[in-house]
């Protein structure tokens, strides 16, 4: 059975790094031997113009990604849509909507810098000689975002405002599973980042995390306050593999782990839903970043994003794990052979700057090459 995938480019620079990433996913199928049967869809500003504005997610777009094993998404949005109503945005009208509608509970952010990328993380390069590598896996769809009642009103003469963080078991169970199992195909590591100390959900978090944690025998879990999380992200990003965290302190500390990644060109991203029998999810698979209005139509984007953005899909939802590891050993090797696209280049001895068809060129030569 082929594994079936739709892809949807978007606006921006998302069609232009989507051409990459598909040359190389194209290229492993063929070296691992198995098939793909993929369809192109609008999203977006793409979907405004050609609906005359009526919508950023059209039924088809989604009636095709429902037979879908996932969906390979670009970038969304743009100058152009920023005026229109808010509910029809291409962000607001197209990625959250797909996220609710296939129950995306489960966020994966790498936050990741290779050895020879280490200069562009603010981290001091002395405590990162070798690059490090950390997977945020973020709870999505509960807590402070959508907890009832939230609102405004008067008391006393005075407005007062309000939000609720509420967590069930389930919701921290599912999260959990998640995290694990990426932490099983990782260095097996886990740290379950909370607020225990002051937050009764951040109790109940902890308290599962314990009992998930049985389950898992091979992993080695410890558990970190958030404020501490923060904290070692900038001191020894290295010392960490897999965090898990709630919906708010997901939020922050992923764009922290991409702030201190050094370039969001490099960042891939997963949403995954409910684990299948066979232990894969159905997942959205995206760049960080988003579609770069600055740099789009020069084809000098930086296309790894997107083909690491195919890696974690063959990881997680089509199970081609040995297609999924030669990508990222593909990408490493052509880092470390000095190509850099505008966005890393800094103009050192080594260096070469190139455009995204021609690194995108580099990764296939040495896809075939990798283990
Ligand atoms: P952005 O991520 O698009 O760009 C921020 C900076 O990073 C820019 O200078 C851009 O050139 C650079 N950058 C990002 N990806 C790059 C890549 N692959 N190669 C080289 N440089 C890259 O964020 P923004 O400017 O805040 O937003 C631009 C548009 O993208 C907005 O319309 C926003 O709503 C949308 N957006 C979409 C998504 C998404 O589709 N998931 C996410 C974030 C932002």
């Amino acid at each position: 059975m082929p594994h079936t995938i739709t892809v949807l480019p978007g606006d921006g620079i998302g069609p232009e790094v989507m051409d990459v990433a598909l040359e190389v996913l194209d290229a492993v199928s063929t070296r691992f031997d198995f098939e793909i049967s993929s369809s192109t869809h609008l999203v977006g500003g793409a979907a405004l113009d050609a609906t005359n504005n009526e919508t950023p997610l059209p039924r088809e777009t989604i009636e095709a990604s429902e037979k879908a094993d996932a969906i390979l998404f670009g970038s969304v949005g743009g100058p152009k849509w920023e005026n229109l109503a808010p509910e029809i945005q291409p962000e607001r009208g197209a990625l959250l909507p797909l996220r609710k509608h296939f129950g995306l509970f489960a966020n994966l952010r790498p936050g990741s810098c290779l050895p020879a990328l280490t200069h562009a993380s603010p981290v001091k390069n002395e405590l990162i000689p070798n690059g490090f590598d950390v997977l945020c896996v973020r709870e999505l769809t509960g807590g402070i975002y959508f907890g009832e009642p939230k609102g405004r009103e008067d008391r006393n003469d005075e407005p007062v405002a309000f939000d609720t963080m509420v967590y069930k078991k389930s919701e921290i169970e599912n999260i959990l599973h998640v995290a694990f199992k990426a932490a099983m195909g990782r260095d097996k590591r886990l740290t379950s980042v909370d607020k225990a100390n002051v937050l009764a959900t951040s109790v109940l978090w902890r308290e599962t995390a314990n009992e998930v944690a049985v389950q898992y025998p091979e992993v080695t879990m410890d558990h970190l306050y958030v404020d501490n999380a923060a904290m070692q992200l900038v001191k020894r990003p290295d010392s960490l593999d897999v965090l898990v965290t709630e919906n708010l302190f997901g939020d922050i500390l992923s764009d922290e782990m991409a702030m201190i990644s050094g370039s969001l060109g490099m960042l891939p991203s997963a949403s995954l839903g409910e684990a299948k029998n066979n232990g894969l999810y159905f997942g959205m698979y995206e760049p960080s970043g988003g579609s770069a209005p600055d740099i789009a139509g020069q084809g000098i984007a930086n296309p790894i994003a997107q083909v690491l953005s195919v890696s974690m899909m063959l990881r997680y939802s089509l199970g081609e794990t040995a297609a999924a590891d030669a990508i990222d050993a593909a990408v490493q090797a052509t880092i470390d052979s000095g190509l850099r696209t505008g966005d890393l280049f800094t103009g050192a001895e080594g260096e070469t700057k190139i455009n995204t068809a021609e690194m995108g060129a580099a990764i296939l030569k040495n896809l075939s090459y990798a283990p």
